[in-house]
């Protein structure tokens, strides 16, 4: 019998449950809704059962090397212990690892959502592709995540808080964040910040186009937003430029912080990213050239690459990469920025 592991993608709305050979080739999957509202229990028992049922069909426990569980922070690792998830409300302080090995009986390792979908970026996507071995990711979904990379290593920093840079200020005069933060960076930049964005733009102007059209639409989302966007309705296409603006300052926070060769943006949100990538990358070029010194600003050679990864692409599948641009890394292939070569 083959080994095989299995991985987990344990989310606020998708339950997923895969098999994995040792070349990292997909054998089987599980996809369930999150049954959030039933409580924690019945989430735990969803996921062991989908779980145990891989094992089954894969020819039992001996061949399995491990689980890894991916799920959305904060939370302390390696204990695998969850802060507070503002995606899955009630598992505060919740020892996840603990009580899946108690359960499943195997090694459990529990990590970061948006470290693992960095790490699978650079072992299977962009890093692999343009042979980078450190690369930081932004994951723009419910929440703004992001992961970082170094020589092949997910960068956990003290206890597994690093990376969050979601919670990067971007507005000191912004709202305020459940995190105790004004003007974080996933406030802007997430779905739910869209949203947000939207109906405050609502209230403040109950009379416009926008108010007219969402008026049909009570729970719209960022794709019903993006759709107008598309449709040329003015104030939604202000809001993905606020959005852009805002990565765009959180971008530049990272590239001046990190200096690393690549930087890739995924998740849902980046669907959108015709409407928000050329404020973004404005941003990005006023506020990321302390980062170089001026002459690196006109050598081509310092350009440094951010990718977008579309959305439910599989970390193999690579032609949803766009090239795009940013200042001082080692990469000549690089479009520079615009008004800057
Ligand atoms: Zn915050």
């Amino acid at each position: 019998m083959e080994l095989y592991s299995i991985g987990v993608d344990l989310g606020g709305t998708n339950l997923r449950v895969a098999s994995f050979d040792p070349n990292w080739g997909l054998r089987d999957s599980v996809e369930l809704l999150t049954r959030r509202h039933a409580g924690r229990d019945a989430v735990i028992a969803d996921l062991c059962d989908a779980v145990e049922s891989l094992i089954r069909k894969f020819g039992g426990r001996q061949e399995c090397v491990g689980i890894g569980v991916a799920t959305p922070g904060p939370m302390e690792l390696p204990e695998g212990r969850l802060l507070d998830p503002p995606n899955l409300p009630g598992w505060e302080n919740f020892e996840l690892r603990r009580e899946l090995e108690k359960r499943l009986k195997e090694r459990v390792v529990v990590e970061n959502d948006a470290n693992v979908a960095a790490l699978a970026e650079c072992l299977l996507g962009q890093g692999k592709e343009l042979k980078f071995s450190s690369l930081c990711m932004l994951t723009l979904g419910t929440g703004v995540g992001s992961g970082i990379i170094l020589n092949g290593q997910i960068w956990h920093g003290m206890n597994g808080m690093a990376g969050e840079s979601g919670h990067v200020s971007v507005d000191p005069q912004g709202p305020m964040c459940a995190c105790g933060t004004r003007g974080c960076l996933e406030l802007s930049a997430s779905a739910t910040g869209l949203v947000r964005q939207a109906r405050e733009h609502i209230a403040l102007h109950p009379g416009c186009a926008l108010a007219a059209k969402l008026r049909e639409k009570p729970n719209f989302t960022a794709t019903d937003l993006s759709t107008l966007a598309n449709e040329g309705d003015r104030n939604a296409i202000q809001i993905f430029e606020t959005q852009g603006k805002a990565l765009g300052r959180g971008l530049a926070v990272l590239v001046n912080s990190l200096n690393l060769p690549l930087y890739v943006l995924g998740g849902g949100v980046t669907a959108a990213w015709e409407l928000f990538a050329p404020k973004m990358f404005d941003e990005l070029s006023q506020g990321s050239s302390m980062s170089c010194p001026p002459s690196w600003v006109r050598t081509p050679a310092f350009w440094a690459p951010v990718w977008c990864r579309s959305a439910r692409m599989g970390p193999r599948r690579r032609h949803g990469c766009r090239p795009v641009i940013k200042a001082d890394s080692l990469k000549r292939d690089c479009q520079p920025l615009p008004g800057r070569a």
